[in-house]
Parts: C-alpha cells; sequence; structure tokens
C-alpha cells in the first residue's frame, strides 16, 4: 500500500517535470529576435534567433556603419515637433502612434518631412520588443535624415541600466534569447556590437529651439554646479561605459545617476517646486520649455502653465498611449487614433 502511493507521489512529480520541461522548450521555440552584430576585427557577425533557432552568419564590415558620431545637443528648426517616451518595448503600440499621428506610413517610412521627432528615453526593459523597436528607431533615423528631418533619441534611465548590467526589467522572452545566443543581455548592447556602438552615440538632453527635452528632468540641485549641455551629454555618453562601482566612490554617480539628476528626476510631478523654481531653472538653462518623460500618466500632461509637459502617457502598459505635438505657435495632445488636443 505505501509503495503503491509512494508510486503514484513519483509519477505525478514526474509528470508535471515533464510537462514543465516541455512548456519551456515550446516557449523556447517560438522565440525570435535580433539581429544582433557583432564587430570584429576585419568583419561583422551577425546572430539572429527565428523560431528558437539561432543562426550566425558573417558579414563584411561594410555591412553597416561601425562608427556613429555623438550627437548634437543644440538645434534650431521652423519645423514642426513631435515628441513621444516610455515605449518600453511595446513596439506595435508605437507604430500605431506614429501612423495615426502622420510621422510614418503603413510601412513604417518616414512621412513627417523635415520635422523632428524626438523619443524621450526609456525604449527599454518591461516589453517583449525592445530589439525591434530600436532597430526600427535605427533605419527611421536614416530615412528623416534623407529628408531633411530629424530622429533624436534620448538615453532614458532604462537605457542607462542596462549597458550598465542591471538587468532586473528585462522581459523574460530576453533571457530565453540570452540563453540560447549564450550570452549576457548588456553584451548585445556592448561597444563591440552596432546598437551598443549606435547606442553610445546619443545624447541625455536636447534643446531644439527654446524647448529642453530630457529623460527625467533639470533640477536645482543638479544646476548647482552650472550648466553646460554639450558638457553633460558627453559627461554621460563617457558614463556608460564606467563602472558603476567606480562612479561612486566620488560624488559623480549621485549628480548625473541619482534622484535629481537628469534621468530619474521626478521633482516636477512628485516634488513641491514653485512656479519661481521653474521659472529660475528655465532662465539657467536658456529655455521657456522642458518636456520630460519618466513619470507615467494617463496621457500627454501639462504643467506650471505649458512650461513643463511630461510626454510619458503609459505606453509600456501596451494599451494607450500619445504623442506632444509642437508647431510655431501650440502643444498639441495627438491621441492614440491620430486626435489633435490643443492645450490652451
Ligand atoms: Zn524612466
Amino acid at each position: 500500500m505505501m509503495y503503491k502511493r509512494l508510486l503514484f507521489i513519483l509519477c505525478m512529480c514526474c509528470t508535471t517535470m515533464l510537462s514543465q520541461i516541455k512548456e519551456e522548450s515550446n516557449h523556447t521555440l517560438t522565440v525570435s529576435d535580433g539581429p544582433h552584430i557583432f564587430i570584429e576585427d576585419d568583419k561583422l557577425i551577425e546572430k539572429q534567433i527565428q523560431n528558437g533557432k539561432l543562426t550566425i552568419r558573417e558579414l563584411p564590415l561594410s555591412a553597416y556603419k561601425t562608427h556613429y558620431e555623438a550627437e548634437k545637443s543644440s538645434y534650431t528648426t521652423d519645423e514642426n515637433i513631435v515628441a513621444l517616451s516610455d515605449i518600453h518595448g511595446q513596439f506595435d503600440l508605437a507604430i500605431e502612434l506614429l501612423k495615426n499621428n502622420a510621422v510614418i506610413d503603413d510601412d513604417l517610412n518616414w512621412i513627417y518631412e523635415k520635422g523632428h521627432l524626438i523619443i524621450v528615453g526609456d525604449i527599454f526593459d518591461r516589453g517583449n520588443k525592445v530589439t525591434e523597436t530600436l532597430w526600427f528607431v535605427y533605419n527611421l533615423e536614416i530615412q528623416a535624415k534623407q529628408k531633411g528631418g530629424k530622429v533624436h533619441f534620448l538615453l532614458g534611465n532604462h537605457e542607462y541600466m542596462v549597458i550598465h548590467k542591471d538587468l532586473r526589467y528585462i522581459h523574460e522572452k530576453y533571457v530565453t534569447v540570452c540563453k540560447i545566443m549564450n550570452t549576457s543581455y548588456d553584451e548585445l548592447y556592448s561597444g563591440d556590437t552596432i546598437l551598443g556602438r549606435w547606442l553610445r552615440s546619443k545624447a541625455t538632453m536636447v534643446k531644439i529651439n527654446d524647448l529642453m527635452f530630457v529623460h527625467g528632468g533639470i533640477s536645482k540641485e543638479f544646476l548647482k554646479s552650472g550648466f553646460d549641455i554639450s558638457a553633460i551629454n558627453q559627461t554621460m555618453r563617457l558614463s556608460l561605459d564606467r563602472e558603476k562601482q567606480e562612479m561612486k566612490q566620488s560624488g559623480f554617480y549621485n549628480k548625473y545617476y541619482g534622484k535629481n539628476g537628469p534621468i530619474w528626476y521626478r521633482g516636477y510631478f512628485y516634488g513641491n517646486l514653485k512656479s519661481e523654481d521653474i521659472d529660475s531653472i528655465l532662465s539657467q538653462i536658456e529655455a521657456s520649455h522642458l518636456v520630460v518623460g519618466h513619470c507615467s500618466q494617463d496621457h500627454v500632461v501639462q504643467l506650471f502653465d505649458k512650461r513643463i509637459f511630461g510626454v510619458d502617457s503609459s505606453i509600456k502598459n501596451g494599451e494607450n498611449g500619445e504623442v506632444l505635438h509642437i508647431d510655431t505657435s501650440a502643444f498639441y495632445r495627438g491621441t492614440l487614433n491620430g486626435e489633435k488636443i490643443k492645450f490652451n
């Protein structure tokens, strides 16, 4: 009797284990990702996963640009501007939003003419189509340039986190991807990869006319040591390849990566800033408006009499999202179905 019961328990355990293994391998079989392109001395190695199967092929070095110039920090334009942020791997929703707001056509081609599109950080983490989003932005940037327009992809805290090996927020799909590719997630974006080098050319803040765009925001505390946008962008860019531990040994980490730093700051939404504080910040950075992401809202919002705009419209939930349209005379919410609602 005892034996029978033991045997029964053993069988049950095996069945559960087997079904777990089967489920895991089924899951692996549905995973597709890439390409991820690794740069070697005399060639490129392209790795791609199709339905769980890894293919590796060699490409000539000339197949991709391997050097990316550092982005400029300031621009002037008479053209329209559109901004969104915190896509967090929600590729399909971001595409729908950009299509319906006439930035791209049905084939994902740039139709925004000479306008500027600004992605105010956080393409990485949470969702399962990060790679697709990155390549989409990579290609859109090339197309926009050909038409006289411009795509700006600013680095948010999640870009910095992944490159600094903080992988707490990656989607489980990428755990499988890394297993198949036998690599760590941050290695997919190292300085020896195409996307990694491209990311390392990006800015953390950009000024277009009198508008400043930055993922978290610019705090009074951050401004204590002055404000030189090009120097800050370069310092942040170089810090991507510094060790976290080394940065923490001085005040550097706290200033640039702390809660009052440009990629983590939430003070406009959750602080107790007064109108005069915003005036003082804007006057120090010589701007009239700040456009930030990082604090999730139901839609694009304005604060402090349109001096601050929050463009994190919770795209990360995969349900809804908005863009901010800016033309020479006004600001508008651009909804998912393409409606424009003016901020009065
Ligand atoms: Zn963020």
